[in-house]
Order: C-alpha cells, then sequence, then structure tokens
C-alpha cells in the first residue's frame, strides 16, 4: 500500500487531510497539492472506490492536475481536490453533506469545492450552509451556475488560436469541426460552431444528443468508435479520456486536436506521438480551463461578461503554449507544463516582498 506520506513528498503535496464522520457514514479526503498562487480550488467527486488507497490516488493526481490548470490560464488560486468515498446515490442526505462542508470550514479557506463527478449543484447548496468556501453554488446564492457553457467558450477560443496558427486566421468559417461527445459542452460549443459558419459532424452514444445536433445544426452524424477516423480540421473529444492513444493517433486525419475531455493523452509518449504526425495538440487542460476561469470569478462577486471576457484569453495562452513548444523543441503538452511551473515559481518569489502586513 502506498503511504500518504510517499506521495506527498514526492509530489510536494502541502497538505492531504482524511474526514470521518461516524453517524452519516461520511468518509472524504481533501488533497491540497499547492496554495502558491492562492487558495486550493478543485471539485469533490463522489465516488465508490474500489479501495482507500485508490481514492488517495485519484484525489492527489486530480489536485496536482488543478495547479497546473490554474497556474496556466492565470488563476490566482491553487490546486486541490476532494473524495467522497461511496455511492452517491445510496450515501448522499442533507447531514452527509453538510458534515462535510463543516470539514471544508475547518480548513478555513485552504481549500475551496465545487462540483465534480457525483456532485450536483444542488450539494454545493447543502455544503455553503456551513461553509463560504464552496464555488458552483446556485446563481440565487450568488454563485456562476453551471460552468460547462463557459467550458465551452473557453474551448471555441482556443480552436480560434489553433485556426489563427494554422491558417492565418481565427475565423472557423467552413472549417470542418468532428465532435466526440455532444453533452453539456460539446452540445454548446457545437452551438458556436454553428454560429461561426463551421462546418459539423457529430458522434455520442445517446441518439436524442445526435438528433438534437442534426435537427438544430444539420451536424452530419457518425458511429462514436469512427470519430477521430473522420477527415476534418479539427477533432474535438469532449466526451471520455485517453482518446489519444497507440491505436487513435495513427489514424487521426485532422489537422489539429481541441476539445475540453479530460485527460485526452492516454500517456505523455502519446504527445510525442502527435507532433510526429504534425497534429497540433492543444493540451486539454489548457483548452478546458473556461470552467475554473468562470468560477474564480465568484469570489469577486461573480459578473457574467467579466468571466466571459476572462475566458477569451485561453486564445493568447495557446498562442503561447506553441510558441514555446516552438521555441523549446518540446510537444505542446510538455510546454504547457513548463509554462505553469514558471509562473508557480516566478509569482512566488514575489511573495518574499513584505508588504507591510
Ligand atoms: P456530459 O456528460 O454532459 O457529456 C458527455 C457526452 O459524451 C454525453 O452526451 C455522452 O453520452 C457522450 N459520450 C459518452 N461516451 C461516449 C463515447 N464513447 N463516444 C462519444 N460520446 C460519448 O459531460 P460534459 O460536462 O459535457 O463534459 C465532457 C468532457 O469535458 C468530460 O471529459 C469532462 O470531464 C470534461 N470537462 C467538462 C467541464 C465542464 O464544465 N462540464 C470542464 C472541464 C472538463
Amino acid at each position: 500500500m502506498t503511504g500518504v506520506f510517499d506521495i506527498v513528498a514526492t509530489e510536494g503535496f502541502e497538505q492531504v487531510v482524511y474526514c470521518h464522520d461516524t453517524a452519516t457514514g461520511l468518509k472524504a479526503i481533501v488533497a491540497i497539492h499547492s496554495t502558491a498562487l492562492g487558495p486550493a480550488l478543485g471539485g469533490t467527486r463522489f465516488y465508490p472506490y474500489a479501495s482507500e488507497d485508490d481514492a488517495l490516488v485519484d484525489v492527489c493526481r486530480l489536485a496536482q492536475g488543478m495547479t497546473y490548470k490554474h497556474s496556466v490560464c492565470g488563476n490566482d488560486l491553487g490546486g486541490g481536490k476532494a473524495v467522497i468515498i461511496g455511492d452517491p446515490v445510496a450515501l448522499r442526505s442533507e447531514a452527509l453533506l453538510r458534515a462535510y462542508g463543516r470539514f471544508v470550514e475547518g480548513l478555513s479557506g485552504r481549500y475551496l469545492t465545487a462540483e465534480d463527478v457525483g456532485t450536483t449543484q444542488a450539494d454545493m447548496d447543502l455544503i455553503r450552509r456551513e461553509t463560504a468556501h464552496v464555488t458552483g453554488v446556485s446563481e440565487s446564492l450568488g454563485g456562476s451556475g453551471d460552468p460547462s457553457p463557459a467550458t465551452a467558450w473557453g474551448v471555441l477560443w482556443a480552436m480560434k488560436a489553433v485556426a489563427e496558427r494554422l491558417w492565418g486566421t481565427p475565423s472557423l468559417a467552413d472549417r470542418h469541426v468532428c465532435i466526440s461527445g455532444v453533452g453539456k459542452v460539446g452540445g454548446a460549443l457545437a452551438g458556436h460552431l454553428a454560429d461561426e459558419g463551421a462546418k459539423l459532424t457529430v458522434a455520442d452514444v445517446r441518439q436524442d444528443a445526435i438528433d438534437d445536433m442534426v435537427d438544430s445544426f444539420g451536424a452530419v452524424p457518425v458511429a462514436p468508435e469512427a470519430a477521430h477516423t473522420v477527415a476534418c480540421d479539427i477533432f474535438s473529444p469532449c466526451a471520455l479520456g485517453a482518446v489519444l492513444n497507440a491505436s487513435t493517433i495513427p489514424e487521426l486525419r485532422c489537422d489539429a486536436v481541441v476539445g475540453s475531455a479530460n485527460n485526452q493523452l492516454a500517456s505523455l509518449a502519446d504527445a510525442e506521438r502527435l507532433r510526429h504526425r504534425g497534429v497540433v495538440y492543444a493540451p486539454d487542460f489548457v483548452a478546458n480551463a473556461g470552467g475554473v476561469i468562470n468560477i474564480a470569478e465568484e469570489p469577486h462577486g461573480y459578473d457574467r461578461a467579466r468571466a466571459y471576457d476572462r475566458i477569451r484569453s485561453i486564445h493568447d495562452t495557446l498562442l503561447r503554449v506553441f510558441d514555446r513548444a516552438e521555441a523549446d523543441g518540446i510537444t505542446t503538452a510538455a510546454a504547457a507544463d513548463r509554462l505553469a511551473e514558471e509562473r508557480i515559481s516566478s509569482v512566488s518569489h514575489t511573495r518574499l516582498i513584505r508588504t507591510g502586513r
């Protein structure tokens, strides 16, 4: 079994907190990877992990990912994540969520929570009754609501950066985009692309989602297992992770991959495979940062226009990533990591300057 301190020491975590409440059956782990740039913000995943070890490994991996995501997109936030162990359908109760909220409150703002797989906005509203350190609450409580439209807006601006780099113009008019997964993010993205005059091919395992895209935007359907093989300008994975791997990459017939799905690369070697094939890859945590940029606006008093303006900065961030990859002769994924690490290091340095407080 992996010891907590093994992970904490190797990956430089600040804090891993175990929370337990017998009465409600709450078992949660909060991992704070870094607060160098600000309080750690990341969602709470409610999932029936096979073992505590699995939960620990997952929460740490996700928290570290958030550090990089916040850093590269310019948020003054650190990386954190939480998991509640168990089946949300069987375990979810007002008392369990409020107990969890009290543990989050006990971290005094070092960790801000949000919605993730297995948790809902209604859950965040319950947690809000015990702590102010929660984002993604209902709009009526001052929150920013569902982050998916913001994420889709960010993916659109990532595509515009790719278009500018590849074709010399941010316009997506007449470009052919194949979206795999037209759920909350992919569906909203399809709407933006249709407004831009792009040609759409869509794949989903849900027939109703496909029908909606065909009726609304004249999209052409393709089978989910064939989506990555469609000859197009941009392939956009907006469903599952690990879609870019040793077997799919040789079959790609696109110039670029820009999507919202998390962990699109099955392994780091796949970033190199894409580079060798000459496919431009927009690193997932840069392209899909619209949701966290949106949520980062909540603690300042949420303003949608201001948030959406900031989300457009994903365009400039991605161009910086491309420049850096070219200059250093590395993959775009490695360049994004490098930019994130450099920002953490340089901004942390400024904290050494005394302000008088
Ligand atoms: P969603 O569940 O609303 O949509 C996913 C869609 O993919 C569904 O319509 C589902 O039927 C479809 N799908 C499932 N398996 C598929 C397959 N094999 N091939 C094609 N389609 C398939 O989820 P979402 O919120 O739109 O998120 C999509 C992706 O983006 C996820 O990977 C998520 O982690 C990531 N992401 C989402 C956000 C956000 O704000 N929602 C933010 C960052 C990253």
